[in-house]
């Protein structure tokens, strides 16, 4: 299977400041906060309060399914809000890859550690960037397969690990419904 792009590249664009995710959506539109202006957002739930977030969301920074992920966290998964994400391209593309998993396990352990993680829901999603796009595979059934079981790897080197985790996985993909694109979620274990 090909999988385009270096294990250098891959490693820059993870820690690169610059949102990859929109890559594609080349805005003209210029920052609308000026130099020095502050802003402060509300939280949805009380950040002071004593964590008891105990679930570690893995997804890729896709931009096309930014919405749908949080939305499946609340939601679906009923987190509200109380979960730690880590959004990075590829999802656990670069942890499946021997070279680059050391550097991603030691940011999955910091959550798992500060935070007492128990459970880690891994989502990944068709036509991932990371991997060359649908193209790179040749056929959905050669994606599929590719991608659960990379999910299975990365499953394994969970357990392996941490053995008392909970790890589960969806894989994601975009779907036309009439005019409209919806992002379907489908459970691999
Ligand atoms: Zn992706």
């Amino acid at each position: 299977m090909k999988k385009i792009g270096s294990v250098v590249s891959a490693v820059v664009v993870l820690f690169s400041i610059f949102p990859i995710g929109c890559m594609y959506n080349q805005s003209p539109l210029p920052d609308r906060l000026l130099e020095n202006e502050q802003i402060s957002l509300n939280v949805s739930h009380d950040a002071s309060a004593i964590s008891d977030c105990d679930t570690l969301l893995i997804t890729c920074i896709d931009y096309r399914f930014a919405v749908a992920n949080q939305d499946f966290a609340n939601d679906t998964l009923g987190l509200r809000d109380n979960y730690d994400h880590i959004s990075i391209p590829g999802s656990i593309y670069n942890l499946v890859n021997p070279e680059t998993r050391s550097l991603l396990f030691s940011k999955f352990a910091l959550s798992v550690r500060m935070h007492l993680i128990k459970r880690v829901v891994i989502v990944s999603h068709r036509d991932c960037g990371a991997y060359g796009g649908s193209v790179a595979f040749g056929s959905e059934i050669a994606e599929y397969e590719t991608l659960t079981a990379d999910l299975k790897t990365s499953r394994g080197l969970f357990l392996e690990k941490y053995p008392t985790l909970k790890v589960e996985s969806f894989l994601e993909s975009l779907e036309k419904e009439g005019d409209q694109t919806k992002v379907k979620f489908e459970k691999i274990f």
